[in-house]
């Protein structure tokens, strides 16, 4: 699908899970890309499927809450791999509870690594992408922008999400910039597992319930969601931007 090779691209929280098989679909395609994670060790797994694959990947630490950790990290992915003219603003976390029970910490982790995340990694990378005239950033939201029960933080987060997308998307259109963004309904990652654990069921009652309420009849995998942001990424997709995709097996989850 894509015409990409040869483009540098950054994915966060690409240790595990979505990001991961992010991560692989655009090496897959031709791109070399920097594996970014909280802990670089944890991202030298992906990195050498990716190797082993013929690809070209580099792992990074980040905390891309941090402004000083997300300058580094884009910095060290210039000189390393290239300038990076692709962004996946993917790594997130959950601090489930119900209103009355979140704590301030709760609230502030989720807003940080999502929306603070989000926007210092792109502030970060966009130089790169004006400076070529070319770039593809591409946003994870979720089903929940649209309300659920017990995620408050999580939910006002990804809307935001929405929010900033569309923003950068009008921004930097002139520079040949798409933004984009991409709202999974439920996807079989340790994030789900986890909250299956919390609820107190197994993962299989879990899955098996979402299922019985998905339009298609099964749960998502992370690679329904890398083949999307393969799409956005795509030289095709170029007039494509500002966009929110719900892949969710039907028109929500
Ligand atoms: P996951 O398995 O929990 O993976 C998230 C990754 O992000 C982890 O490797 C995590 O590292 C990393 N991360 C967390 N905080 C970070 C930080 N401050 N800096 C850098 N990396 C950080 O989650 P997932 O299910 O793949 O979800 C990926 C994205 O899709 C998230 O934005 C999530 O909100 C969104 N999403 C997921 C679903 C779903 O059903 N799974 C649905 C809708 C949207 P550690 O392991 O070290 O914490």
């Amino acid at each position: 699908m894509s015409n990409t090779n040869g483009r540098i691209a950054i994915v966060t929280g690409a240790a595990r899970g979505i990001g991961a098989a992010i991560a692989q679909r655009l090496a897959a395609d031709g791109l070399a890309v920097a594996v970014l994670d909280l802990d670089e060790a944890s991202s030298k797994s992906v990195v050498d499927v990716i190797e082993s694959a013929g690809g070209r990947a580099l792992p990074v630490g980040v905390d891309v809450s941090d402004a000083a950790s997300v300058d580094a990290a884009v910095t060290r992915v210039a000189e390393e791999l290239g300038d990076p003219t692709v962004l996946v603003n993917n790594a997130g976390v959950t601090r489930d509870n119900l209103l009355f029970k979140m704590s301030d910490e709760d609230w502030d982790s989720v807003m940080n690594v999502h929306l603070r995340g989000s926007f210092l990694m792109s502030r970060a990378v966009q130089r790169y992408m004006t400076a070529h005239k070319w770039g593809r950033i591409v946003n994870l939201s979720s089903t929940s922008a649209l309300g659920n029960r017990g995620q408050a933080n999580y939910s006002a987060a990804k809307a935001g999400i929405q929010g900033f997308t569309k923003t950068l998307a009008i921004e930097l259109g002139k520079f040949g910039v798409t933004v984009n963004a991409i709202a999974p309904g439920f996807i079989e990652t340790e994030m789900t597992a986890a909250t299956a654990e919390r609820v107190g069921v197994t993962f299989e009652e879990f899955k098996a319930a979402a299922a019985a309420q998905i339009p298609v009849g099964r749960t998502g995998k992370p690679e329904d969601i890398a083949h999307t942001v393969s799409f956005f990424v795509s030289e095709g997709a170029a007039f494509v931007s500002g966009q929110v995709i719900y892949v969710a097996g039907g028109p929500r989850a």
